[in-house]
C-alpha cells in the first residue's frame, strides 16, 4: 500500500477531494488516504492553522493530495501564508507543473497538449525587496540557499526595488527534475534572455544539463512565445519557465483549454510532492453541487502519474475526454452535469475503457 495524505480544505475543495478519493480507489486499490483536517473551518473553531506536528508528518508521505483553502470570514492572508505558502516552502516545493490539454467539447481548441514547468521559488519571487530613500542599507539572508545579501545607497529620489534572483543550486535542481520527468524531445525553454541578463545564466544551466539528460531543447522569449501559442498551440508540448512567465503562460494556456474547473497542478521536490487543482474554494458555488470536479479528477491522475501508475492515470484521462465528447457537459461550461453526475459517470466507466 502506497499512504498518500489528503487536505480536502475548504468550499468546493471539501466537496470535490473525497469524490477524487473515491474515483482513485475505484481504479488503484493500492492507495490508501489518510485525511488531515486543515480547514478555515478548524482555524475558526480552535485558532490552528496548520501544526508543526502536522507539517513533520505531511513530510514523510511521497504525495499529498490538496483541495483548496479560503473563507471570507478570515483575513485574507492568514491560511494562504500559513498553510499553502508554508507546505510550499517546508516541503521545499520547487517546481509547479500545469498540463493543459483540449478536451471535447469545452476548450476553445482542439489541439492543445502543454505542460508547464515553472520555477517555484526564485526569479522576482525572491522576497528581497524593498524602498531606498536616502542613506539606507538592507539585509536580506536565506539560510536555506545559503545567500546573505546586503543592499546598500542613497537616492534622491524614492527608489523601490525587487530582486530577481537564480541560485545555481535551485536552478540546476530545478532543470534536472523537468529533464528527468520530461519523456520526448519536445521542449522549450523560455525567458527574456535578451533583455534581462540573469536569463544568460538560466540558459547556460539549461542546457549544461540537457546534455546530461540527452535533451534536445530550444529557447523561445517569452513574449514571442505567448503569440506564437496563441497561433500554434499544436507545435507546443512541454514549456520550461521561469517563476513569473510560468505563472502568466499557464493560465494563458488553461484559458485555451477550458476553464478553472478543467486545471489541474503538481508541487514537486526531491522528497515531496503535492497535487492540487488551480481553482480555489469558490464560496459563490460551494454547497449548491455544481462545482466541476475534473480539475481535482485530473490532479488525482497527475497524483497516480507521480507515483509510477501511468496506466491508471492515463485511464482517468481517457474517461474524461469519453465523457466529455458523450455530451456530459459541466453546469460551469454551460450544460447540467453536477459534481455527482460527473463523479457517477466516472466510477461507472471503470471497466469499460482501456
Ligand atoms: P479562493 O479565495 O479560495 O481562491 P475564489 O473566490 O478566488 O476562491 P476560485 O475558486 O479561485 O474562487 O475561482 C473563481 C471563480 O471561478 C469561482 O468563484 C467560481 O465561480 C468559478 N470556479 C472555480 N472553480 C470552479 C469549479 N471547479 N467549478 C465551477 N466553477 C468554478
Ligand atoms: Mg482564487
Amino acid at each position: 500500500m502506497v499512504d498518500v495524505a489528503v487536505i480536502p480544505g475548504d468550499g468546493i475543495g471539501k466537496e470535490i477531494i473525497p469524490e477524487v478519493c473515491r474515483v482513485i480507489n475505484n481504479i488503484n486499490d493500492e492507495i490508501n488516504f489518510i485525511y488531515y483536517d486543515i480547514s478555515s473551518e478548524r482555524y475558526l473553531n480552535k485558532g490552528i492553522t496548520v501544526t508543526d506536528n502536522e507539517i513533520s508528518e505531511l513530510k514523510s508521505y511521497r504525495a499529498i493530495l490538496f483541495g483548496a483553502i479560503g473563507d471570507f470570514r478570515i483575513k485574507p492572508g492568514i491560511m494562504e501564508q500559513e498553510v499553502i505558502l508554508r507546505l510550499r516552502k517546508d516541503l521545499d516545493l520547487y517546481m509547479n507543473i500545469r498540463p493543459v490539454m483540449s478536451m471535447p467539447n469545452v476548450s476553445k481548441y482542439n489541439n492543445l497538449n502543454i505542460t508547464i514547468y515553472r520555477e517555484n521559488k526564485e526569479d522576482f519571487y525572491s522576497l528581497i525587496n524593498g524602498t531606498l530613500d536616502n542613506d539606507m542599507e538592507f539585509r536580506h539572508s536565506d539560510a536555506l540557499n545559503n545567500y546573505d545579501i546586503k543592499i546598500s545607497g542613497t537616492s534622491n529620489d524614492k527608489l523601490n526595488y525587487n530582486l530577481g534572483i537564480l541560485t545555481e543550486k535551485n536552478i540546476t535542481r530545478f532543470f534536472r527534475k523537468a529533464y528527468e520527468l520530461i519523456e520526448d524531445d519536445n521542449i522549450v525553454i523560455t525567458d527574456k534572455a535578451n533583455a534581462i541578463s540573469m536569463y544568460l545564466f538560466w540558459r547556460e544551466i539549461a542546457k549544461n544539463e540537457s546534455s546530461k539528460f540527452n535533451k534536445n531543447i530550444k529557447f523561445e522569449y517569452a513574449d514571442s512565445l505567448a503569440y506564437n501559442i496563441i497561433l500554434h498551440p499544436e507545435k507546443y508540448k512541454h514549456i520550461i519557465a521561469p517563476n513569473l512567465y510560468g505563472d502568466i503562460l499557464s493560465d494563458m494556456t488553461s484559458a485555451l483549454a477550458g476553464s478553472l474547473g478543467y486545471a489541474a497542478s503538481g508541487n514537486i521536490g526531491d522528497k515531496n510532492a503535492m497535487f492540487e487543482p488551480v481553482h480555489g474554494s469558490a464560496p459563490d458555488i460551494a454547497g449548491k453541487g455544481i462545482a466541476n470536479p475534473i480539475a481535482g479528477v485530473l490532479s488525482g491522475s497527475m497524483l497516480l502519474d507521480y507515483l509510477g501508475y501511468k496506466k491508471d492515470a492515463q485511464r482517468i484521462k481517457n474517461i474524461i475526454n469519453q465523457m466529455l465528447q458523450n455530451k456530459i457537459i459541466p453546469v460551469e461550461s454551460g450544460g447540467n452535469a453536477g459534481t455527482h453526475d460527473i463523479i457517477k459517470y466516472i466510477l461507472n466507466e471503470k471497466y469499460e475503457i482501456n
